[in-house]
C-alpha cells in the first residue's frame, strides 16, 4: 500500500514556551516582551499571554484519488477564551507548524481585543500544499480535519473562517461536517460561508476593504494625499487583490504588485482591474503585459508612498526595512514585519499601521456573519460596509491616542489596549479552581 506524508514533517515546539529564534511564534513573543512595561499592575499576569490555553494536533489520512493513502498534520490552537469563543481562520500551507498557528491564534486574541470584538483567540491550519491536490482531495481533508477538531469547535466554543488558501467552499465543508457529526443545523460553527448557506454579504472583501479603510484615514491624519499616491502591494489574494483595487479606485497609482511567482512593476501605475483577472484566469499574474517583470527582491526598493505587504509572515526583515521607501506601511498579512524591521521603521520614522488593527476587516464582518447567523436576520451590504468602518475606524482613533500619549508606535499602543482588554477578563474571570 502506498502512503505518503508530504510534505514531510518538521520540527514543531516542543512546549509552549521554548522559543526558536526565528519563527512567528517567536516574533509574537517579543511583541509582548515589548508590551509588558506598559501594563502597569497588569504586568506579572502577561505569562498568560505567552502560553496558548490549548492545542490540538490531528493526524488527516485521506483516501487519494488514485486509491493510495496521503497524511497531513491539522492543529487547532485556542490560545485565549478569557474574552468569548476562540476565533480565526483556518489555513492551507506546506510551512504550517504548531508553532506558526500558535502565533497566528495570539495575534487573533489581540486583534479580537483591539478592535473590541466579543472573541477570544484561535487559529488553525493544515500542512498541505494545496496546488498538488484535487477538489475532491482537499474535500477529504477538510472534512477529515474538522471532524479531528470538531471536540473543541462550535458556535459557542471556537468559530473558523477563510484564511490562507481556504474560501467560501472550504467553510461549506467544514460546516457541514461539523453539522452531520454533531446533528444540528448550526450555522455559526464557521464565517466566510457562501451566502445562500448564511455568510454575510461583504466578507469576501471585508479584510481588503479594511486595510483600504484605516490607509485613507491614516493617510488624511499623516496628511499624504491619496490621489496620485503611489502604492506597492506584496501578495495578490484575497486581500492584497481587493485593497489595491479599492486604491486605484480612489485615485491612487499601483505602482507594483508580487505575487508568489511574479512581481510587476509600472512607474505610471499598473491596471489593476486587468492584473486581477488575468489573475482569476491564470491563478498568477506572471506574464501581464501591462508592467516590465522586476526580480523578487527588486520589489522592496521600488519608489512608492504606501506598502501594503499582504502575503505570509516574516516577509519584512531589518535589511529590506532599510530598503523601502514607503512612508506608510499597511499590513494586510499577519505577523509580515519582524521586530527588528520595526525597530528601523520606528528609527527611519516610518508609520505602519499594524496587523491586528489592519487587516481586522475580515473577523469584524466575521463577527457581524455570527450575530446575523444568530439572529437569523441578514443586513443589507451598504448596512456591513458602513457598521464596518465604523467599528475599526474607532478602533484606530483609540489606538492613536494611546500611542500618542505613551509615545509608542502603533503596534506596541495596539497591545497595551488589547492586552489590558485580555487580562482584564483573565482577573474577572479569575482562575479556576
Ligand atoms: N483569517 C482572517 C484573519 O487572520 C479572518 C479570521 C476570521 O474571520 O475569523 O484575521
Amino acid at each position: 500500500m502506498n502512503i505518503t506524508i508530504d510534505p514531510p514533517p518538521v520540527a514543531s515546539a516542543l512546549s509552549f514556551v521554548q522559543r526558536s529564534t526565528s519563527s512567528a511564534w517567536a516574533t509574537y513573543l517579543s511583541q509582548i516582551d515589548r508590551v509588558t512595561p506598559y501594563l502597569g499592575k497588569l504586568a506579572p499576569l502577561a505569562e498568560t499571554l505567552r502560553r496558548p490555553k490549548r492545542a490540538l494536533i490531528v493526524d488527516v489520512p485521506i483516501e487519494r484519488d488514485d486509491g493510495s493513502f496521503a497524511h497531513f498534520e491539522g492543529y487547532r490552537v485556542q490560545h485565549s477564551l478569557s474574552r468569548g469563543p476562540g476565533k480565526g481562520g483556518v489555513r492551507f500551507h506546506p510551512n504550517v507548524s504548531l508553532e506558526e498557528v500558535m502565533a497566528l491564534a495570539g495575534w487573533m486574541t489581540i486583534k479580537n481585543a483591539a478592535i473590541n470584538l466579543p472573541f477570544g483567540g484561535a487559529k488553525g491550519g493544515v500542512r498541505i500544499e494545496p496546488r498538488l491536490y484535487s477538489k475532491k482531495e482537499l474535500e477529504r481533508v477538510t472534512r477529515r480535519y474538522t471532524s479531528e477538531i470538531g471536540v473543541i469547535i462550535g458556535p459557542q466554543q471556537d468559530i473558523a473562517a477563510p484564511d490562507v488558501n481556504t474560501d467560501a467552499q472550504v467553510m461549506a465543508w467544514m460546516m457541514d461536517t461539523y453539522d452531520m457529526n454533531t446533528g444540528l443545523a448550526s450555522t455559526g460553527v464557521v464565517t466566510g460561508k457562501p451566502i445562500h448557506l448564511g455568510g454575510s454579504l461583504g466578507r469576501k472583501k471585508a479584510t481588503g476593504r479594511g486595510v483600504f479603510v484605516m490607509g485613507c484615514e491614516t493617510m488624511r491624519r499623516l496628511g499624504m494625499p491619496l490621489e496620485g499616491a503611489r502604492v506597492a502591494v506584496q501578495g495578490f489574494g484575497n486581500v492584497g487583490s481587493v485593497a489595491a483595487e479599492l486604491f486605484a479606485a480612489a485615485g491612487a497609482k499601483v505602482v507594483a504588485v508580487q505575487d508568489v511567482d511574479a512581481t510587476v512593476f509600472n512607474a505610471s501605475g499598473l491596471d489593476v482591474v486587468a492584473l486581477a483577472a488575468d489573475a482569476r484566469a491564470q491563478g498568477e499574474i506572471a506574464g501581464f503585459s501591462g508592467g516590465e517583470a522586476i526580480t523578487r527582491e527588486a520589489f522592496w526598493e521600488v519608489g512608492c508612498d504606501v506598502l501594503i505587504p499582504a502575503a505570509m509572515e516574516g516577509a519584512i526583515d531589518a535589511a529590506r526595512a532599510k530598503k523601502i521607501a514607503a512612508r506608510l506601511i499597511l499590513e494586510g498579512a499577519n505577523g509580515p514585519t519582524l521586530p527588528e524591521a520595526d525597530d528601523v521603521f520606528a528609527a527611519r520614522g516610518i508609520v505602519v499601521v499594524p496587523d491586528v488593527l489592519c487587516n481586522a476587516g475580515g473577523v469584524t464582518v466575521s463577527y457581524f456573519e455570527w450575530v446575523q447567523d444568530f439572529a437569523s436576520f441578514f443586513w443589507t451590504e451598504e448596512q456591513i460596509n458602513a457598521r464596518l468602518a465604523k467599528i475599526i475606524l474607532d478602533a484606530l482613533d483609540h489606538v492613536w491616542r494611546k500611542a500618542e500619549e505613551l509615545k509608542l508606535p502603533l503596534r506596541t499602543a495596539a497591545f497595551v489596549v488589547a492586552c489590558e482588554r485580555v487580562l482584564i477578563a483573565h482577573v474577572e474571570r479569575g482562575l479556576y479552581p
